[in-house]
């Protein structure tokens, strides 16, 4: 069993109203002993999505609450502090600056933003259209939209990789496909083949620079797919350039999802050849069967 969801944002991220008590009484009640909060922080988010600042992370706020929870449930539940940093090219300073300076257990770095548009958002996927439209002139609509989910899964990697190259203080990546989540109407699945050389480049850096990959269980409980971000083929090939490091986590921002769909995740991680996981702590490793 997972006993640890590293993964989970309270309110003291933008986009979550959950109290952290009550993540916490969910977690104690599906038999977790530790729980990482993993609060957002994206610098220079799009205005065009939301209002500036809306991402930033009151960190003296939720490391007091923390602090707090931490005494009332000591030898009950472990909790840990962590945050989910969004990369993009034009705030790799501040990043540093922000994880350096706080007392972070566990670092996710994330890509939410795709050169200035974010996946979540309806005109990523119309611009993808649009591409598609341009390049295949007459295609018909189902083309159209193979190609969109093509593009923009493509358009995502490419990203994400582009970040790794400037930005290396984190412990694992979080959710290396993540626009298979927004490809809409129940679809997730994507071709492995078309993406197989940005992926294998992504993770020969993460290999090379000893990180890990955040298995987010999000995909299967929200979306009802059967595969994670990232999905099995991925992560059977992390392990095959000598990939170790795996953590788990919901992403819920919701106390009832805390704890979701662990047990498929370890059934898919260890179907990829995997017999541990991590937990972070003071941005250390301890490793647990799996
Ligand atoms: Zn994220
Ligand atoms: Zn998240």
């Amino acid at each position: 069993m997972i006993s640890a969801d590293c993964h989970i944002h309270s309110h003291h991220s933008g986009d979550s109203d959950a109290s952290m008590e009550d993540m916490i009484g969910v977690a104690m009640q599906k038999g977790l002993d530790t729980l990482c909060f993993t609060e957002h922080q994206d610098f220079d988010f799009p205005t065009a999505y939301e209002p500036a600042g809306f991402f930033d992370l009151n960190v003296p706020a939720y490391l007091a609450e923390l602090q707090s929870l931490q005494e009332t449930y000591r030898g009950r539940i472990e909790l840990l502090l962590g945050t989910e940093i969004g990369l993009q090219p034009s705030c790799v300073r501040e990043n540093l600056d922000f994880v350096r300076t706080h007392p972070f257990d566990f670092v996710i770095a994330s890509v939410h933003v795709a050169a200035g548009q974010d996946p979540y958002h309806k005109d990523y996927w119309a611009d993808m259209r649009a591409r598609a439209a341009a390049r295949l002139p007459g295609a018909d609509a189902e083309t159209l939209r193979q190609e969109a989910e093509r593009e923009g899964m493509g358009f995502y990697l490419a990203a994400v990789l582009e970040n790794l190259q400037l930005y290396e203080d984190f412990d694992v990546l979080g959710h290396l496909d993540l626009a298979n989540r927004y490809f809409g109407e129940g679809r997730t699945a994507y071709a492995h083949a078309d993406h197989a050389e940005v992926i294998d480049e992504i993770l020969r850096l993460l290999v090379e620079k000893d990180k890990g990959l955040d298995c987010n269980t999000n995909l299967l409980w929200r979306y009802g797919a059967d595969e994670m971000n990232p999905t099995r083929e991925i992560l059977a090939r992390f392990r095959e350039l000598g990939g170790r490091i795996l953590t788990f986590g919901t992403d819920a921002h919701e106390a009832a999802h805390v704890g979701d769909a662990l047990d498929t995740a370890r059934a898919i991680a260890r179907s990829a050849g995997f017999t541990e996981y991590c937990v972070f702590r003071n941005r250390t490793a301890e490793w647990r069967p799996l």
